[in-house]
């Protein structure tokens, strides 16, 4: 069960078809770190195939993608 921060978010189109921007990606986790351009919130995915999206902190964004442009606060 995912908290999505908005509607925009909240359509699997929106999120499946790169209308929310990818920030980052990690090969070694196999799953890329999205960002909503509407809400801010973040969330983990699948680069491809089935939705697995799951939401992050902050906190555990910068963990997982040290590299990510992840601001403190949404
Ligand atoms: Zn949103």
């Amino acid at each position: 069960m995912v908290d999505f921060g908005c509607d925009f978010c909240r359509d699997d189109q929106n999120r499946l078809y790169g209308h929310v921007t990818q920030i980052g990606s990690s090969e070694a986790r196999q799953r890329i770190l999205l960002k909503c351009p509407r809400c801010g919130t973040l969330y983990e995915n699948t680069p491809r195939g089935p939705d697995e999206t799951q939401q992050l902190t902050p906190a555990e964004a910068r963990r997982r993608y040290p590299d990510a442009p992840v601001a403190d606060t949404p």
